[in-house]
């Protein structure tokens, strides 16, 4: 097996609640990707944000229960903050950012340019003079908001490179495709002053020498704006490999009204952690295997490219 010490994988869970079966399926298949393909695994914690008591140590719990190991220190991105700072500060300095006096409901009223994908930011506050900044700012302090902050991007689009999706499952194993998504002036800080996950994401991969992201495909639509900011970061642009969400009976993505549907739920209804692992296994179309180790010797790329298609959780009743 190549080795590549200089490049990890990670998993890196926001501490807003437990883990549920999905999230530890993504985490398995992310230190899979990891350890197989000669990574290092790494583990951050994105506790800037959207943050519950004492929920980070549970879910490291959870993952090392399961038998994820992972390089240590885990990195808690709130320690980064005057990175994360700086480096704002010089993308402003590069004048490459700007100040957006935006709603969501403005956005979502604005007239969209011809060719501006839906969703995206249409540029309103791109070019605006002064004098209108100046109206905007106590306009918006009036109403006891601030402005957020957006990358003034030079592109529509940009290339990232994908590992699962999209690719066929007899293509060799090293094969990737190319995905071209948009990048639109996406926030940098968000008007409540917090720093925007694309941004702290980046950078935080960057430190960890993070070089393949591995998630779920909800995030798939994230990679070229990251990718985007990697590169004029001047840091390394990852390799993506998005892996489906596990849902629920009705196709919506799995969530805790969803029943027993975390580790310690399961437990008590009477699994093991090697029957979540072998759910894990088996939703993928993987052999029925109950360890991690084993579950790293199984998670091919090709394995898990056959393995598309929306995975149904059915959790068990105690
Ligand atoms: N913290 C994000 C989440 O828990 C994942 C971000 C990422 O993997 O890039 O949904």
């Amino acid at each position: 097996m190549t080795t590549r010490p200089h490049s990890a994988g990670r998993y890196a869970p926001s501490p807003s609640g437990r883990l549920h079966i999905g999230n530890l399926r993504t985490a398995l298949i992310a230190y899979g990707l990891a350890v197989r393909s000669g990574r290092r695994f790494v583990m951050r914690v994105e506790d800037i944000d959207r943050v519950k008591e004492g929920a980070a140590a549970d879910q490291l719990a959870d993952l090392a229960a399961l038998g994820i190991t992972w390089q240590h220190p885990e990195l808690y991105q709130s320690t980064r903050a005057e990175a994360h700072q700086q480096a704002l500060a010089e993308l402003t300095r590069r004048s490459l950012t700007y100040e957006c006096y935006c709603s969501r409901k403005d956005i979502l009223a604005a007239p969209t340019a011809p060719h501006t994908p839906p969703g995206s930011y249409p540029g309103t506050c791109r070019d605006i003079s002064e004098t209108e900044r100046e109206r905007a700012r106590e306009r918006l302090a009036a109403a006891g908001r601030s402005p957020s902050i957006r990358l003034r991007a030079d592109t529509r689009s940009f290339t990232v490179t994908e590992q699962i999706v999209g690719v066929s499952p007899i293509a060799p194993e090293d094969a990737t495709t190319s995905y071209t998504g948009v990048v639109d002036d996406f926030v940098l800080r968000r008007g409540d002053g917090v720093l925007a996950y694309n941004l702290v994401a980046v950078l935080d991969d960057a430190y960890q020498g993070v070089d393949q992201v591995c998630r779920g495909d909800d995030l798939f639509a994230s990679a070229p704006r990251q990718a985007y900011l990697a590169a004029i970061l001047g840091v390394t642009e990852p390799v993506y490999a998005h892996v489906p969400l596990v849902v629920n009976e009705e196709g919506a993505r799995l969530a805790k009204r969803d029943g027993s549907v975390t580790l310690p739920q399961l437990i008590e209804a009477g699994w093991t952690t090697g029957d979540v692992i072998e759910w894990c296994a088996t939703s993928l179309a993987l052999p029925r295997v109950r360890t991690a180790e084993d579950f790293v010797a199984e998670c091919s790329l090709s394995a898990l490219r056959a393995a598309c298609g929306p995975h149904v959780f059915a959790p068990p009743t105690p």
